[in-house]
C-alpha cells in the first residue's frame, strides 16, 4: 500500500484578517497536526511514506536524499537529550550512507530509548539561501514516524545563542521556527520509510540562514522506544550544485533475468536489482533448477480444475532480517545476504521449498469461502520440505532423524521433520499421501480424517509408529554400528 500525503499549505498573508486566519490554522492542525507560526517564507511540507521502501529511499513526490548538499560538509552537533549508544554517531545524518533494511540501528541516529527527544543543530558554516530541507526515517514500528520543529538562523540577529538550552525557546534568543512537522496524523505511527521536504511554495529559498536547530520528540512514550531512526538530513542550497544521487539511488536500475519453462507455459524473472552480484550465479545455477522443478511440482500436485501461476518473480532483497526466503502469490523472496552464505548449500533447495508454497496456492479456497478449514502450519511447511528433502534433493540427507534430534521428532514439528514423518507415511501405508493432502489444503477441505481414510490410522497412531520406527532403528544401529567409511 501507498502510504502519502501532500502536506501542502501556506501560511496566511499578514493582511488577512483575524478570522481567516484562525480558519488557514485550524484546517493546518486538523487535517494535518502540523503548524507553522508566522514567518515570512510561505512554508510547505511535504512527507510520504514510500511505497516500496528500499535502500535508495525513493518516494513520488520527495526527492530522494544526495551526497553533495549543504549538510554534508556541515558541523552537526546534539546541544540537548543523549544520543542511544545503539544507534549512529550524529554524523550518519550527513554520511550519504544509508541503511539497507528498517531495522539497523547503527546506520541511523535515535535519541537514548526512554528519553523524550533532544535538540541538534547544523552549522552549514556559512550563510546559504536554502531551498529545501528533507529528513529521512526508516523503521518497521513507530521509530519512523518524524515529530521535530525546525527553527533557522543567519547567526547575526542581536541577541542570537548558538546553543539554546532544552527548555528554552529558540526564538527567544535569535532564532525563527521554520516548521513543525508530525507525520503521524497524516500517515500513521505505524512504520515504513519516510520522506519529509520542507520548502518554500512561492519562491526558491526559505531563506538564507547558517545555522538549523531540530527539536526533536519522540513519536510515544508507552515504551521506552518511541524515538525516531533518523537515516539522513540533506539541505539544499538553491546555489549549490547539481544534486549527485546517492550510490544506493544508482543501483535501482532493474536488473532481470526473463526466461520462461514447459516450451512457454511458465514465466520467470529473477530481480537482482538489489543484489547485483548474485545475478550471475542466478543465471547459472538457479535458473536451471527453476525451469525444471516448477513444471515438475506443478504435475507433482495437481487438483481438479487448478491452474498453477505461470508468472513468477523471485526477487533478492536486501531487508529480510533472519527470514532466508519467502513467497506469496506468485512472488518469491530471496534474503541477499543468506543467498551469498549458502550458494553452495541451501540455496537452491530453499528456492524449491518457495515454488512449493506457490503451487500450494492454499490461499484461493478462503478466498472463495472464508469459513474453509485452514491447512495447519506444520502440514504447509512440511510438504515443501518433503518434497524439496526426498525428492529434489534425496541424496543431501537433510531432513533425517537422528539420535541428536530425536526427542524434538514429533509428526507436528513442522519443515523438515514433518517432511521425514510425512516420507515414512508414504513410503508405509499410502503412496498419494502428499497429492491427496495438497488437493485437501488446496480446496479448504482438510480435516484429521483423511489420515484415517488413507491410511486406516489416525495421525496420532502414525506419529507414535512413525517415532517408534525411528527409536528402533536408532537403537540398533548404537548395538551394532557400522563401519565407519
Ligand atoms: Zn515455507
Amino acid at each position: 500500500m501507498w502510504l502519502a500525503a501532500n502536506l501542502g499549505f501556506w501560511n496566511h498573508p499578514p493582511h488577512l484578517p483575524q478570522d481567516v486566519m484562525r480558519t488557514h490554522l485550524l484546517l493546518v492542525t486538523s487535517c494535518l497536526g502540523l503548524f507553522v507560526p508566522a514567518a515570512h517564507a510561505a512554508i510547505k511540507i511535504s512527507a510520504e511514506a514510500s511505497e516500496r521502501p528500499s535502500p535508495a529511499f525513493q518516494f513520488k513526490t520527495v526527492p530522494a536524499p544526495v551526497s553533495n548538499d549543504a549538510a554534508s560538509q556541515a558541523e552537526f552537533t546534539l546541544l540537548a537529550g543523549e544520543r542511544d549508544p545503539n544507534g549512529a554517531e550524529l554524523t550518519a545524518l550527513q554520511d550519504g550512507r544509508l541503511p539497507q533494511n528498517e531495522d539497523q540501528p547503527a546506520q541511523n541516529f535515535f535519541f537514548r530509548a526512554g528519553s523524550e527527544g533532544g535538540r541538534l543543530r547544523i552549522d552549514l558554516r556559512q550563510t546559504v539561501s536554502i531551498q529545501r530541507i528533507s529528513t529521512y526515517s526508516w523503521h518497521g514500528g513507530n521509530r519512523a514516524a518524524q515529530v521535530y520543529r525546525l527553527y533557522a538562523s543567519d547567526g547575526e540577529r542581536a541577541g542570537f545563542t548558538n546553543a539554546p538550552a532544552a527548555g528554552v525557546d529558540p526564538e527567544k534568543c535569535g532564532w525563527r521556527q521554520l516548521a513543525s512537522v508530525d507525520t503521524r496524523k497524516a500517515l500513521g505511527n505505524d512504520g515504513g520509510q519516510l520522506g519529509v521536504a520542507i520548502t518554500d511554495s512561492e519562491t526558491n529559498s526559505l531563506g538564507r540562514y547558517r545555522y538549523l536547530l531540530l527539536d526533536v520528540m519522540r513519536t510515544e512514550d508507552r515504551d521506552a522506544f518511541g524515538n525516531t531512526f533518523y537515516s539522513e538530513v540533506d539541505v539544499m542550497d538553491a546555489n549549490g550544485p547539481v544534486p549527485t544521487a546517492l550510490a544506493a539511488a544508482r543501483e535501482e536500475t532493474p536488473i532481470l533475468s526473463r526466461f520462461d519453462a514447459a516450451h512457454g507455459v511458465y514465466q520467470f524473472t529473477i530481480d537482482a536489482t538489489s543484489a547485483p552480484d548474485l545475478m550471475e550465479w542466478a543465471e547459472r545455477e538457479l535458473k536451471p533448477v527453476v525451469q525444471e522443478w516448477y513444471p515438475k511440482l506443478v504435475q507433482m500436485l495437481p487438483s481438479d480444475g487448478f491452474e498453477a501461476p505461470t508468472n513468477i518473480t523471485l526477487r533478492f532483497r536486501n531487508d529480510m532480517r533472519g527470514t532466508p526466503a519467502s513467497a506469496g502469490g506468485g512472488r518469491i523472496n530471496m534474503n541477499s545476504d543468506w543467498f551469498r552464505r549458502e550458494l553452495k548449500r541451501e540455496a537452491r533447495g530453499s528456492v524449491v521449498h518457495e515454488m512449493v508454497h506457490v503451487v500450494q496456492s492454499y490461499g484461493r479456497a478462503r478466498r472463495t469461502n472464508p469459513d474453509a478449514p485452514r491447512m495447519p502450519g506444520w502440514l504447509v511447511e512440511g510438504i515443501p520440505d518433503y518434497i524439496r528433502w526426498f525428492i529434489y534433493e534425496p541424496e543431501t540427507k537433510g531432513a533425517e532423524i537422528t539420535a541428536r534430534n530425536l526427542s524434538r521428532a514429533k509428526y507436528d514439528a513442522s519443515y523438515r521433520i514433518t517432511g521425514n514423518f510425512l516420507n515414512w507415511v508414504t513410503q508405509t501405508y499410502a503412496r498419494d499421501l502428499v497429492r491427496k493432502l495438497n488437493t485437501a489444503g488446496r480446496e479448504g477441505k482438510y480435516s484429521e480424517q483423511l489420515w484415517k481414510d488413507l491410511t486406516g490410522k489416525t495421525v496420532e497412531e502414525l506419529g507414535e509408529l512413525w517415532k517408534k520406527a525411528h527409536e528402533t532403528r536408532l537403537a540398533q544401529a548404537t548395538a551394532d554400528p557400522t563401519p565407519p567409511k
